[in-house]
């Protein structure tokens, strides 16, 4: 394990760490991290990505919820100014405290714990001031489902939920044998340039509904939120050039949002 032969990896925080300098550097490049930026980095491990981006960011705040890197990540930044890491879990973390640290305009890059993938987006998309981009490490079958269109089998809520919230791409594949130790799965990095959310929060319940039962249709999965009987609702979907018999998942975005508006508003 070179390097990091003095780790003690702990499986139940999702620690499995990058060192190759070309891949870090090229990480930082992708999420488009300039000398002007402040970021938040979730998960500093022994501190391989924080290196990178502390040579380009103005400021980097990195959290870490195991205690026992911290001998190795002090030693390592002591002599820097524009970096500070914080001992604690970025779930529990009040955004005040973000904001208070990075200002309210930062971007986000990380190579995510996983088993904490989707309430570490939840919690970013849902902050008073988001995150400008969010540039991630992710289980290789999450970023496909981010990225997926209508129709594709990976297609779902979760693609519809951040497609809502932010323009996702896959940045780059990284194979697993890139980290140490090197995890069951292939990973990707997704960039996400966030949006401005214009959704009420009840459009992601019915969009929940909607997506429930993979098999249904649209009509039958959302029908009991409705107080519409199913010809009407019918007659509603069809106006808008919808077949009757879609899937949530045939949709995009923007008509399940017609869907939405035209049931509930
Ligand atoms: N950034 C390092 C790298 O690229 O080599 C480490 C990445 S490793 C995949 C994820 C890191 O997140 C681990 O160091 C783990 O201890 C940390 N972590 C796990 N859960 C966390 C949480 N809730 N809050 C903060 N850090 C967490």
């Amino acid at each position: 394990m070179g390097e990091y032969s003095n780790i003690n990896f702990k499986k139940k925080f999702g620690q499995n760490f990058l060192s190759d300098k070309n891949l870090l550097a090229s990480i930082v490049r992708d999420a488009g991290i300039t000398e002007d930026d402040a970021v938040l980095e979730i998960g500093a491990g022994a501190g391989a990505l924080t290196a990178e981006l502390i040579k380009v960011a103005k400021k980097v705040v990195s959290f870490e919820i195991d205690t026992e890197l911290k001998g190795e990540l002090e030693e390592k930044f002591a002599e820097l100014n524009n970096i500070e890491i914080v001992f604690d879990d970025f779930l529990n973390i009040n955004e005040e405290f973000i904001y208070e640290k990075l200002g309210t305009s930062f971007k986000v890059v990380a190579n995510l714990p996983y088993y904490i993938t989707t309430p570490i987006l939840t919690k970013l998309f849902s902050m008073k001031h988001r995150p400008q981009t969010i540039s991630v490490m992710v289980q290789k079958e999450v970023g496909e489902r981010i990225v997926a269109s209508p129709k594709k089998g990976d297609y779902g809520y979760f693609s519809v939920y951040v497609s809502a919230n932010a323009d996702a791409k896959i940045t780059r594949q990284v194979n697993r044998k890139m980290f140490t130790p090197p995890p069951n799965v292939d990973s990707c990095i997704v960039r996400l340039d966030t949006k401005e959310n214009i959704y009420p929060p009840k459009f992601f319940e019915f969009l929940k509904s909607a997506f429930a039962m993979k098999r249904k249709t649209l009509k039958n999965n959302v029908e009991k939120l409705v107080s519409y009987s199913k010809s009407e609702i019918d007659e509603k979907i069809k106006a808008l050039g919808i077949s009757e018999s879609v899937r949530a998942d045939g949709l995009t975005l923007e008509q399940l949002f017609e869907v939405y508006k035209t049931l509930f508003e």
